[in-house]
């Protein structure tokens, strides 16, 4: 199968393995639906992009990877990260939070958010490096002024004017984005931060998630526009950038057609960008910063869930345990990811079914939309099914929706395995309320 990787996703006498453990005895132990994640995955894949960047870079340039939180921030796989060197991007106050838990010290922490209130800047004081999203925030950061952890060494996300995404709710610069300083406000915004006693040491911009080829093109473009600016902004306004971070994005093959990031080139490529735009415009000594998520986590994770009703409707039905309150990507973006019969997992696929979640909602599909269906061996109640590559905005997306619980997590790493998340009870739902 072409998903398969040694060691990871294997098909062994018909079961479906993850880490080397026979998903049909881990839905039998912990039930489903069931998370499990790969710890070694996790980490293979952050070495090789690591790898792949610092090997082309200049000797005395160093590479942070900001590990973007927001695409699973679930403490064990943070602590993974941590322990490889990891930095981290956080999206909110309550992730930095988190990560300030799980023992990231405040330098390795940059705050990305987006409509930021006083308060949650507040709370975040002396925990990590502000990424301010916009001009307002200029000024409602500069009013902490006279906070005791205030930090005046900042860093302004903009929005270099070019986007890409596997979906258009993915593309996050360009025209239509939300996020960050309009690329033609850039000056504006530094100035206006210095005038405000901020002291500006980062540029940033994220352009997009899930971006495969031919858009990776894009993400090269947005590179050295922002390096560019970089250039410009240090030169009129005389600032040393302490870093240069280009953001997230990278994207993974979920199905068979989808074109994977040769990593080497990928590494090569954005290495010759920086260090030619360094040079052009004698930018010295900046770190490059880059905060994938989906990149270091997506495949490393499954979703197993019962087939817990088979019927010939309209089409034929494949409903199962869990629905997009579990796995949203979906229903919501009408992404696909494959599904595997994992007690099947090698037969011939026969029929055509539309694998629908247990929510009250005709969304609720895992086959991408209402219309579509997928190929599969001949499926009864009772069998197992696996999602594959959900690490990225899974877990991270799910939800109570219908009062249904957030599921069990398990995380196997070196042979072991352990719960990395406890299943929600109905008291968990309930018990947070008041009449
Ligand atoms: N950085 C920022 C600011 C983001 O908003 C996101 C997600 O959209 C990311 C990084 C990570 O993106 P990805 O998971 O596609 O690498």
């Amino acid at each position: 199968m072409w998903w398969e990787i040694p060691k990871h996703l294997e098909v062994r006498n018909d079961t479906l393995f993850i880490a080397g453990k026979s998903t049909i005895e881990l839905a039998q132990e912990y039930g489903t639906p069931l998370y499990v994640i790969n710890a070694d995955r996790i980490r293979a894949n952050y070495q090789r992009l690591y790898s792949a960047v610092t090997k082309h870079l200049s000797k005395d340039r160093n590479f942070d990877i900001n590990y973007a939180m927001k695409a699973h921030s679930g403490l064990a796989v943070l602590e993974t990260l941590k322990e490889v060197g990891s930095h981290v991007d956080a999206t909110s106050s309550f992730e930095v939070l988190t990560a300030e838990y799980v023992g990231f010290p405040k330098e390795k922490i940059l705050y990305t958010g987006t409509s930021v209130k006083p308060e949650d800047m507040r709370i975040t004081l002396g925990k990590a490096k502000m990424n301010i999203d916009s001009i307002g925030q200029i000024d409602r950061y500069a009013k902490l002024k006279d906070e005791e952890k205030f930090n005046p060494r900042v860093s302004i996300r903009i929005n270099p004017g070019k986007g890409a995404g596997h979906v258009p709710e993915c593309i996050t610069a360009g025209k239509d984005a939300k996020y960050g300083v309009p690329e033609y406000q850039t000056i504006k915004a530094y100035k206006m931060a210095i005038d405000h006693g901020l002291e500006p040491v980062g540029i940033h911009c994220h352009i997009g998630s899930g971006i495969l080829p031919p858009d990776i093109g894009t993400y090269y473009s947005a590179a050295e526009t922002l390096l560019d600016l970089a250039g410009e902004v240090s030169k009129k306004l005389n600032i040393e950038f302490e870093f240069v971070d280009i953001g997230g994005g990278i994207g993974i093959p979920y199905k068979e057609t989808d074109k994977p990031i040769n990593m080497d080139i990928f590494g090569k490529k954005v290495a010759e960008i920086v260090e030619s735009k360094a040079d052009e415009h004698s930018l010295d000594n900046f770190t490059l910063k880059m905060e994938p998520g989906r990149y270091i986590v997506g495949n490393s994770e499954i979703l197993l869930m019962a087939v817990v009703d088979v019927s010939d409707k309209y089409m034929l039905e494949l409903g199962v345990d869990g629905g997009f309150n579990v796995f949203d990507r979906p229903a919501r973006y009408n992404a696909y990811h494959e599904i595997v019969i994992a007690n099947k997992a090698d037969e011939e696929p026969k029929k055509d079914y539309r694998v629908s979640g247990n929510l009250c909602e005709s969304g609720d599909v895992f086959t991408e939309s209402k219309k579509t269906s997928r190929k599969l061996p001949f499926a009864e109640e009772n069998d197992l099914i696996a999602i594959l590559h959900v690490g990225a905005y899974g877990l991270s997306m799910a939800s109570n929706y219908n009062m249904r619980g957030i599921p069990m997590e398990i995380m196997v790493d070196g042979g072991e395995q352990r719960i990395t998340r406890e299943r929600d009870t109905w008291e968990d739902l309930v018990f947070k309320q008041n009449f």
